[in-house]
């Protein structure tokens, strides 16, 4: 097993967690590492295991809400872990770092003349995150195109799992509290004109139904089991546009809560609260979070 004493040098003290969120939202956390390779990722979280440190990990943020307050123990970073290695031998599959980020992996590899990555269009995560939530939408999730992963356990040990080892269900996955250091992506040649042109067309659909020019952490609310979706239950329930403070459910897609400028991680609990009361007095229907909540008091949940 890798070690690196006290991993000073790859450790930030206090690091401000709001800005590496879409959301724009979050006070500090009091130990922050960004690991650069697998080794030092996996030193790293042998020495948090053996403190006995609470440890939490941080992709692009595209999917959290940070409390006002940040949080104790310690936050790992995959931003430095970005690397995307060809296989010499087989075409279309790909090593990528934890920290690689979807939107560049889709220009890249349909560039390159690979499809299957552009299901993922509009989603602003990184690799790691975007399997550790199995993202997708109607047109695939993760599960599709992965042919296997990376982890680094909690004590530090770095294993490779299969795609079928990895509990991966509609946005979720079975990790055992383990890191994803790295996904390995098959992705099927294709014209590259075409995957480009295939990716096009999603993003103008996405543009016109989501509000990505907001700070946002995409849906709020997973679909529940049956045929309504969350977004068509929350319209129903009346939130589109219902504000508190500066964030407010999106005009343009129901799911979505935006930070107008100056929200709070309390506003916008504010928001979750009054919207499950209403589908729920309306449908009788309990609305799960698709979000992970980062809070050092007791979760919505
Ligand atoms: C505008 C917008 C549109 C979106 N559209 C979609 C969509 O269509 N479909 C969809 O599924 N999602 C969507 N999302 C949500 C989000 O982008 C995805 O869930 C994304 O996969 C999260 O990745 P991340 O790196 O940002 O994860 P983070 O937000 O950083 O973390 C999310 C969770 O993953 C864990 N995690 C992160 N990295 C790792 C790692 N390396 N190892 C283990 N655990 C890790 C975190 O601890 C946390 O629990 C959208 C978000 C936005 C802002």
């Amino acid at each position: 097993m890798a070690s690196c004493v006290d991993c000073s040098d790859v450790l930030v003290h206090d690091e401000p967690l709001g800005p590496l969120t879409t959301l724009g939202i979050g006070g500090p956390a009091r130990l922050f590492y960004a690991p650069s390779t697998v080794d030092e990722l996996a030193a790293v979280l042998a020495e948090l295991d053996a403190r006995g440190e609470r440890v939490r990990f941080l992709g692009n943020g595209s999917n959290l809400l940070v409390d006002d307050e940040g949080v104790d123990g310690a936050v790992v970073s995959f931003r430095r872990l970005r690397f995307v290695r060809p296989d010499r031998d087989r075409a279309g599959v790909f090593d990528v770092g934890a920290g690689a980020l979807v939107p560049g992996l889709i220009t890249r590899t349909a560039r390159s003349g690979f499809a299957g990555m552009e299901r993922l269009v509009g989603i602003p995560g990184s690799i790691g995150g975007s399997l550790f939530q199995n993202a997708g939408g109607k047109d695939g999730s993760m599960a599709d195109i992965v042919e296997g992963a990376t982890l680094v356990t909690r004590s530090g040990r770095t294993v490779f799992r299969r795609q079928d080892e990895l509990g991966l269900g509609y946005r979720k996955s079975a990790l055992g509290g383990a890191a994803v250091a790295s996904v390995r992506l098959r992705l099927t040649p294709d014209d590259p004109r075409a995957v480009v042109e295939r990716a096009r067309a999603l993003m103008v659909y996405r543009k016109r139904t989501q509000p990505l020019q907001d700070r946002s952490p995409g849906c709020i609310f997973v679909n529940p089991h049956g045929e309504r979706s969350a977004s068509w239950l929350l319209e129903r329930a009346g939130v589109k546009g219902l504000r508190h403070g500066r964030a407010s459910f999106s005009e343009k897609h129901s799911n979505f809560i935006i930070n107008e400028g100056g929200a709070t991680a309390h506003d916008v609990r504010v928001l979750i609260r009054e919207a499950r009361d209403r589908v729920f007095d309306r449908f009788h229907q309990h609305l799960r979070l698709e979000i992970t909540e980062w809070t050092a008091g007791r979760p919505i949940g």
